[in-house]
């Protein structure tokens, strides 16, 4: 990416003649300008920027996006080339001028980075990664060799999004899973490699959606774009209403997505990554047999015990598992119980089969999923032994609010607040540490910590995840309600949390009793805590009409006796819809017999899926907010080891609308994201700042007295260099063993003086 001084100078002009229209387009970085600090002033900035359709913003090396929702023409090829190689304040802001800067320091000073994008869900942040991976990939130098790892991570990108993301309230393709992805370059600065690490799937989507929600985009792509051939030697129509996995919401079409071309695109894609026909057929193998598994119904024996009566669609789940179908059968109406020296077979109810059945969906899509990511590393793998350094992009989960908020909008918003915690760490906190330590005069900046809420979340033997799993240790006993009552009891007077209970008459009214509620820094949030089981009739045409939705204080497998009642009434569509509480989530329990069929498996990915000694120790396998949480801690590591930008995505509007910018959402995103307090420190701060040995060392050259050597103490020396080129005592200060500079264009100054000599 070097040798783009001229086209940078090209693009220079262009942006002179931006600044001449500056009342038009507004500022284009916040911290170089004099006034302009109030929040009113900021939004104005902002808005006025979006009706021109300048969505990037800077506040000094951070960059502000909002999401346009349309097409804009600023990612050409064209464009890439224009921010190549130029310094980051010479163009308008850009997503490209971050990437390039990011991977230029990665050159000069050999070092890994990380991009860090946030924002809630649907601002953008999806968007803003692809659009890093492309500039890297096509403006990076290349040979032929290197051409097809470059391919193979670009469209690793569709495919993960095919079974990773699917369409929600918030975002029509919401990420589903987090994903941080390391990009290789080797030493002359060529994309060599990736890696993905992927974070929580949420594979309860697989059995059921929300209101105005999707399944995973795959399973409509398969259906509605696979081939004739393929859905006849998969046993599958071509119609998502046929699919009860598919239609619990009948909102299997959505104008913005074309499920027949996606489709297309993720069959090629999968042809680039080392895909075999053996892998793909395996794996739509499985995609398929879930959209059966998923109509497998079950009724009750005059016992109340779940039989199988029409087993077509287990049939079908039995040839393309290559499972035996008695086997599978057993599996999923029965729960093997081992005594001392006998195993016992003890039967489902109808309620307890479902469970079951959803369970077994839910692991083999969660496995595959994990299984897919593999294999896409293995193809961008770089075996070489060469050095490399990496930049690492981050696009997870954003903050999410719902209506109805479970497990899952506990874990995404829990991980929400760790970024913003960690975006606190680097910046704001560690920023004004390091004035006070190197004794710079400062007046500190107040901003909001939010280490109280991660606390409550993930403390040792206090927090929510501990209690919670302190209760899924008790199988039998511990039920929803009691966890949330061990809530109560150990955060009654937590600030950030409160329940029905603990609150007063006004609040109450707007909780449940199996409620908590969470003070987020980004917001509040209600988390249901209780599962439900609801029963229905499928009426023709696919409506469901909701008989009842009681939920089960004790067990949830006490219901069964509704389920009774409806099936010796005959009704033929009894619907029956189990939705786990936080103990069933946070359990995750695959029961182990139907996890040995499983291994039994004729479909190699499913048999290398179950393949773990999981089943082999009889050791309690780790609940699922604790490998949560446990990964995040990796996460942060990670992130904490490598030099950090941010890319800061809000949220124009909530109706998707092109153009449109509410300002009372902004505001909010733009309060609670901390942008105001990073602009008080930036503006207050220092740009740059490096050890005064470095700083001397690479800029001796420009100065007759410190050239060739500075015998003196170093701090002197820099003194001496800096006076000779002419800073104004305004633009530097000399810390305890640092040189801190104002503005990056007092660097750049020196910087080009240094490549001139
Ligand atoms: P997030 O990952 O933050 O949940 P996405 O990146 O998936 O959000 O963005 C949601 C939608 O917003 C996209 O599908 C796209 O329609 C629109 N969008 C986001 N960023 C841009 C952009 N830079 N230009 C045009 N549209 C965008
Ligand atoms: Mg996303």
């Amino acid at each position: 990416m070097q040798g783009h001084k001229a086209q940078g100078a090209q693009g220079q002009l262009d942006m002179e003649g931006a600044l001449t229209a500056r009342d038009r387009v507004g500022i284009q970085d916040f911290v170089l300008l004099d006034t302009h600090t109030s929040e009113t002033a900021f939004l104005g900035n902002l808005k006025k920027r979006f009706s021109e359709d300048l969505i990037y913003t800077y506040i000094g090396t951070l960059l502000v996006s909002v999401n346009p929702y349309k097409e804009l023409d600023i990612y050409s090829k064209k464009q890439m080339d224009i921010y190549m190689g130029v310094n980051f304040f010479e163009l308008p802001p850009h997503i490209y001028a971050l990437a390039d800067n990011a991977y230029h320091t990665m050159m000069a000073e050999a070092n890994n980075h990380f991009i860090l994008i946030s924002g809630e869900s649907g601002a953008g942040k999806t968007e803003a990664s692809k659009k890093i991976l492309q500039y890297y990939a096509v403006s990076c130098p290349s040979t032929t060799l290197l051409d097809s790892v470059r391919d193979r991570m670009l469209v690793s990108n569709p495919v993960l999004e095919a079974f990773g993301n699917a369409k929600t309230l918030k975002n029509d393709n919401s990420s589903r899973f987090g994903k941080y992805m390391d990009i290789q370059f080797d030493i002359q600065g060529d994309a060599v490699g990736g890696h993905i690490l992927s974070y929580l799937l949420e594979k309860s989507r697989v059995v059921h959606q929300n209101h105005g929600e999707r399944n995973f985009h795959i399973f409509y792509q398969l259906v509605e774009g696979g081939e004739e051939d393929l859905l006849h030697q998969l046993g599958l129509e071509s119609n998502c209403q046929h699919y009860s996995y598919l239609v619990q919401d009948e909102c299997a079409n959505v104008t913005s997505i074309n499920d027949k071309n996606d489709w297309k695109t993720v069959r090629n894609a999968l042809s680039v990554i080392d895909f075999d026909e053996s892998d793909i057929q395996h794996l739509f193998g499985i995609i398929a047999s879930v959209l059966h598994l998923g109509n497998v119904q079950f009724e009750a024996d005059s016992k109340g015990y779940a039989t199988l009566n029409k087993n077509t669609e287990l049939r079908w789940v039995s040839t393309l598992l290559g499972i035996n179908v008695q086997v599978l059968q057993e599996g999923l109406t029965y729960r093997k119980i081992e005594a001392k020296t006998d195993e016992v077979l003890s039967p489902f109810t109808v309620d307890h089969a479902i469970y079951a059945r959803n369970a077994l969906a839910k692991a083999i899509y969660g496995r595959t999923f994990t299984w897919l990511v593999n294999k896409i590393n293995d193809s961008m793998e770089n075996k070489e032994p060469s050095r490399k350094t990496v930049i690492g992009l981050l696009d997870i989960y954003g903050f999410e609010v719902f209506y109805v908020n479970s497990f899952e909008q506990f874990c995404i918003n829990y991980c929400n607040e760790k970024l913003q915690q960690l975006f606190i760490q680097l910046t704001l906190k560690s920023e004004q540490e390091e004035y006070e330590a190197e004794g710079i005069g400062w007046e500190p900046v107040q901003f909001f910590n939010n280490k109280i809420i991660c606390d409550l979340v993930e403390e040792k033997h206090r927090g929510i995840i501990s209690v919670l799993d302190e209760e899924c240790l008790r199988p039998g006993e511990a039920t929803d309600f009691t966890f949330l009552e061990k809530l109560e009891e150990k955060m009654g007077s937590h600030p950030h949390f409160i329940t029905h209970k603990l609150s007063d008459k006004k609040i109450r009214k707007t909780l449940d009793r199996g409620d908590f509620r969470l003070l987020h820094y980004a917001g509040e949030v209600t988390y249901c805590v209780v599962g439900k089981v609801s029963h229905g009739l499928r009426l023709n045409g696919g409506i469901t009409l909701l008989l009842n939705v009681p939920t089960c204080p004790t067990s949830r497998f006490h219901c069964h006796s509704h389920m009774s009642l409806l099936t010796h009434h005959s009704f033929s569509h009894v619907v029956v819809c189990v939705i786990p509480g936080f103990i069933d989530k946070n359990n995750d329990m695959l029961y182990r017999n139907i996890k040995d069929v499983m291994r039994q498996s004729k479909n190699a990915i499913v048999r290398e899926c179950f393949a773990s000694t999981e089943s082999d120790s009889r050791r309690r396998p780790e609940t699922v907010a604790s490998q949560f949480k446990s990964s995040l801690l990796g996460l942060t590591d990670i992130l904490m080891s490598k030099e950090p930008w941010y890319v800061r995505c809000l949220k124009s509007n909530e109706s998707k609308q092109p153009g449109r910018f509410d300002d009372v959402l902004v505001r909010h995103q733009v309060k609670y994201l901390g942008l105001m307090e990073h602009l008080r420190v930036r503006r207050a701060g220092f740009a740059y700042r490096r050890r005064y040995e470095l700083f001397l060392q690479r800029y001796k050259p420009l100065c007759p007295a410190t050239w060739p050597h500075w015998r003196g103490v170093a701090a002197e020396g820099v003194e001496v260099l800096v006076q000779h080129l002419g800073y104004l005592p305004d633009e530097y200060k000399m810390g305890r063993t640092k040189i801190f500079i104002r503005h990056p264009r007092t660097l750049f100054a020196t910087e080009d003086a240094f490549e001139v000599c």
